[in-house]
Formats: structure tokens, sequence, C-alpha cells
């Protein structure tokens, strides 16, 4: 702990432990919004494994991947990335290259997260791997695991898989027992790495950012910058505060996030936004986001159950609308829902997507305007259309879904932002670049501020957004020569 302190206060951060919460880590001077407040490497981290695309073990690429030719279960982008990872993947692939074909395939990404967990403990024991403040094996061992209140079925799985990772292993003196506590926390410290635009490339863990605790109104953002993790500020953050990010989707009545956060990760938030459960504020933003919206055309009123529970009453004009009604519509969502979800891949797009369009008309008659579950089935359509390259649709729906975007996200939130950027992008594309400067210049105050301004992907965008102004004021101009 001590070391981990020192290696701390070159980032003007120390860890606190406070009774109801544990571990905290807390600022020792001000942070300004957009600053990077943390970086760390993952401890040990596996890439996804998504149908057919593979991806580089180290960079989490996907192009010109080679197998190992000695196990036949790890990809590499080319020689420079298989180098780098030699030391840790030499061991790994002894185990594995021992194993038989169809046992191979049961190799899973959290197998694996184990079983670099394990070998990397043991490279540090032999110090072939040095051991840092800020990267230790001590690190891991520090993090919860929640055993206590894991339900059985949960531990007979880890259970197996922890037998399973000391039958590859093979290893002396290992403890099965322990294997299985690991993937307990495994379960509640790794964290998914994503690529810039938020969708998911592997797991990681990184020990030392696992201090940090959550917040449904975080002051900080983790985001990835190939495979470490960056936290910034996304606020000005004082000295002497709780630095704190999000673990879960934060769109969402304060149930919902409870919820979510009790099944993975065991814990009560109490957070500024959690506190006022029940509180009519918090009942109507509830009822906003996850209820129905009023029968009368036009009124944008929540609405709540009546007393007797016959039906739902308009807070707004006091229209009832009954429970048979919602049940019938709800009910058709979900008929249709279900066969969207089942429908295989072989099923062509265009059915897909009139499906979709069947479910957000049916959502538009039944949830209120900033529904989450309508603008979920516009998020699908928007990106199927963008699929299909169809620009136009696309741009409707991603409009549709930015005034949601807005009133669920806070200001500085890395998914309003890149919905600004998809925005701009398709508004550029159709030559409607007066409103794609509108959309890239929001899109660019918010994710230079949660990506920082040094990324190739915010580089990128900023360019574009140069490109789309030249060419605006020239539209402009020639205008004027008419
Ligand atoms: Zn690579
Ligand atoms: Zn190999
Ligand atoms: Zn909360
Ligand atoms: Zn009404």
């Amino acid at each position: 702990m001590e070391e981990l302190q020192s290696g701390l206060n070159d980032w003007g951060l120390f860890v606190s432990t406070l009774p109801d919460k544990g571990r905290c880590l807390f600022t020792t001077r001000d942070f300004h919004p957009g600053e990077a407040i943390l970086r760390e490497k993952p401890y040990a981290s596996a890439p996804n494994k998504s149908g057919v695309e593979s991806r580089c073990d180290r960079c989490f690429g996907t192009s010109n991947l080679k197998k190992c030719s000695a196990c036949q279960v790890v990809w590499y982008c080319g020689s420079s990335c298989q180098k780098e990872e030699w030391k840790l993947h030499r061991l790994e692939c002894d185990a594995l290259s021992k194993l038989d074909k169809e046992r191979r395939k049961s190799v899973t990404p959290s197998i694996r997260l184990m079983l670099r967990l394990y070998i990397r403990m043991r490279l540090e024991t032999q110090r072939v791997i040095p051991a840092t403040t800020m990267e230790n094996y001590k690190l891991v061992e520090a993090l919860v695991s929640h055993m206590t209140e894991i339900d059985e079925k949960q531990l007979v799985l880890y259970a197996q898989m922890a037998n399973l990772v000391n039958l590859i292993l093979q290893m002396p003196n290992i403890n099965i027992k322990e294997i299985a506590e690991n993937f307990s926390k495994l379960a509640c410290n790794a964290h998914t790495i994503c690529d810039s635009e938020l969708r998911p490339l592997g797991t990681g863990l990184f020990p030392v950012i696992s201090i940090i605790n959550h917040s449904c109104l975080p002051n900080s953002v983790l985001v990835f910058e190939g495979r470490s993790a960056v936290v910034r500020a996304v606020q000005h953050i004082p000295k002497n505060s709780e630095v704190l990010i999000s673990y879960i989707e934060t769109a969402g009545s304060t149930m919902t996030r409870q919820k979510a956060l009790k099944e993975q990760y065991l814990f009560t938030c109490k957070c500024l936004r959690c506190i006022k459960v029940g509180q009519p504020e918090d009942i109507k933003e509830g009822a906003i986001l996850e209820g129905y919206c009023c029968k009368n055309i036009g009124c944008d009123g929540f609405l709540l159950r009546d007393s007797d529970d016959k039906g739902f009453i308009c807070q707004l004009c006091g229209l009832v609308r009954s429970k048979e009604e919602i049940k019938e519509v709800a009910s058709e969502v979900k008929s249709v829902s279900d066969k969207a979800l089942t429908s295989t891949s072989s099923q062509n797009y265009q059915e897909t997507i009139s499906t979709y369009k069947t479910i957000e008309k049916l959502q538009r008659k039944l949830c209120h305007r900033f529904s989450i579950n309508l603008m979920q089935t516009r998020e699908k359509l928007l990106k199927m259309f963008m699929e299909l390259q169809d620009w136009c649709e696309a741009l409707s729906y991603c409009r549709l879904t930015i005034p949601v975007y807005e009133r669920v996200y806070p200001k500085f939130h890395p998914l309003l932002g890149l919905q600004y950027y998809t925005c701009g992008k398709l508004e550029w594309l159709l030559g409607d670049t007066e409103n794609a400067v509108k959309s890239l210049t929001k899109a660019v105050d918010i994710l230079q501020i949660t990506h920082g301004t040094n990324t190739p992907f915010v580089k990128e965008l900023l360019m574009k957004l140069d490109e789309a102004r030249a060419e605006a004021s020239y539209k402009l101009s020639s205008k004027e020569d008419e």
C-alpha cells in the first residue's frame, strides 16, 4: 500500500479507506476538465472472440492477422506485436499447445485472462517481469472478490473454470479455491477495453483503476488508448475530492441503475442521483425514461399509476390510459421484438429493418418521447441504415436520438459526443455542410474533454471539422457571388 502511495503521489492522487465504501481514490491537487488523471496498462488482458473476427493479442487490431503456429489459439498482426508479448505468451503457448483440439475451443477470453494473470504473477516472482509500484500482483490481491455474496450456481461455475485453468497451467502449488476467487474478482473488477467509438475489443484487469469507485453522476470517465486505460476529468475536480467513474450505462431510472449495480457489482449505490430515489423528481424521471406516453396527441405529460391500480394517469392533462390497453401494445412490442431476436442473421437485412420499424412504431404509441427503449430501437435502425449506406434514413434516426441523449447524459459524456459526431458525418455526406459544422463542433467540444486532444481519433475529428468549415465558407462565398 505504501509503495502504491508513492506511485500515486506523482499523479496527484492518494488512496484512502472509508468504512462504508472501502478503498477510494482522492486527488491531492486540482484537475481541470479534459486532464488525464491516471493512465494504466493492463496487468492482464485478452481480446474478445466475436464470431469470425479475431484480434491481435497485443494491439487488438484485426488486419494482417496470423495465428501463433505453435498453439494455434492466439493471433498477432505482425512480428513486433508477437515479440512484445512473447515473455508472457511463452508459458501460455506451452500450456495451450498440450491441449487437444476440443479443449482448445473451451479456452474463452475469461479463461485466457486468468491464465495470463497467473503467468504474470509467476514471471514476477521469477523476476522475469519486474514488479513496480503501480504494477504488481499485490495490487490484484487487494481487490474485492465478494465471494461470500455470490450464489451457489455462480460458485459452481467459477470452480469449474478454476479446474480448467489448473488443468491448462499445471503449475505446482496452485490453489484452485484461489483461482475461483480470482474469477469472482475479475467479474467485479475487470474492465471492457473499447476503441475510441466505445466498441468493445477485449477485457483487461487494471488493479489501480479498480480502486476508483462508481457514481451515476461521475466527475471522470474511463477511456482507452490502445490497451491502456485513461481516466479523464470531465469537470473541474478540486483538491481532496474523490475521483469517480461510472461502471454502468447511466441512462436509466434509479431503479434500473441500482439493479444493474447490485447484479454485477454487488453494491447499493448511494451517489447524488441515487439518494433521490422515491422523491417526486426521481419518480418523474423514471416515468419519462421508462414509462408510457399520454394518449392525448401533443401532450408531453408523464404517466403514473393511479391509486386503485386501474390505469395510468397523465400528470399534465389528467387523461387516464387503461392498463389493458397498455398491456396490449406492450405485448405486441414484445412479440415483435422476440421475433427480431430469434430471426437468424441469414434473414435479409430489409426484413430485419422492417421488423425494427414496426417495433419503433409500436413504441411510439406506447412510450414517452424520451423513452430509453424507443431510443435504443432508433439506435439499432441508425446502425442498420449506416450498414446499408442509406445516409438519409440513418440521419433521420440519428436526429431522433439526439434529444434523448441530451436529456439522459451529462454535458461531457462520450456517448453524447459520439452521437453528434455521427450526426455531423451524415450531414456532411448528404451535403448539408452548414449543419455538419454545427454537429461536428458540438462533437469536438465534448470529445476533446473525454478523449483528450492528442489522440489520433480526436485529431481526425478536428481535421474533419476544419474541412467542413472550409467547405461551408466556400459554399457561402459562391452563393454570394451569384
Ligand atoms: Zn498487433
Ligand atoms: Zn502460441
Ligand atoms: Zn448512483
Ligand atoms: Zn396528457
